[in-house]
């Protein structure tokens, strides 16, 4: 069973869906030679993805290169289905912070061969998430910022400011495809700076001194 833990509280709550966004800052589509999206990218990890913080990412055999892809993630509070525009925001119960761990070459490959990239991005430990801060915890979550560092030096920085679809009109898109639920996660895309991780590094990532969540890469 998974389950995210809420800061400062006693309360954790058990994880549904993990639903990701893919193209959501100009300057990572950019860097991946990727066409603007008309519509947001949607994609799925399983629940099994998820580990929390101090546990490790396991760098499985099938693929060379491991990428980092800092994301604030949602936590949706309440079922939600066709949700209507300007009240996308009353579903989000936390924002965390989370890495889409990403098999690279194995996405590419896809790519080309215009196959899922369920094992690029759903193997085990793909999903490793903070605790999450309850939204009336946080003054402007739109303004929210957030980094991540490999073995301590800086490898992203971004802000929610410069999201191409914002967190409360991701939610009522989605919830359009796909019905909400208490305990699903959004990851809300990546900003500039992916890259490589190796067996041996120590990837952290933060949310604007809210929250962090620590790992190590091991060689599965
Ligand atoms: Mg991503």
């Amino acid at each position: 069973m998974s389950n995210v833990h809420i800061l400062g509280e006693n309360e954790e709550v058990r994880v549904g869906k993990i639903l990701c966004l893919g193209r959501n800052y100009m300057e990572h589509v950019k860097e991946m030679k990727a066409e603007t999206p008309a519509a947001p990218v949607v994609f799925l990890k399983p629940p099994t993805a998820l580990i929390r913080n101090g546990e490790p990412i396991v760098f499985p055999p099938i693929s060379k290169q491991l990428h980092h892809e800092v994301e604030i993630v949602l936590l949706i509070g309440k079922d939600g289905k066709n949700i209507a525009v300007g009240r996308g925001d009353e579903y989000v119960y936390g924002y965390g912070i989370g890495l889409d761990m990403t098999l690279r070459d194995i996405q590419s490959e896809a790519k080309k061969r215009g196959l899922p990239w369920s094992v690029a991005k759903g193997f085990d430990t793909s999903a490793p998430v903070s605790d999450f801060v309850r939204k009336n915890q946080i003054a402007d979550p739109s303004a929210l910022s957030f980094r991540c560092f490999v073995n301590g030096s800086l490898r992203q920085s971004g802000s929610a400011r410069d999201m191409i679809t914002s967190p409360p009109a991701i939610v009522e898109y989605i919830s359009t495809i796909f019905t909400l639920e208490r305990g699903d996660l959004i990851f809300t895309g990546t900003p500039e700076g992916v890259g490589d991780v190796h067996p041996g590094d120590t990837i952290t990532a933060e949310l604007d001194g809210y929250v962090s969540t620590s790992h190590s890469i091991v060689a599965g």
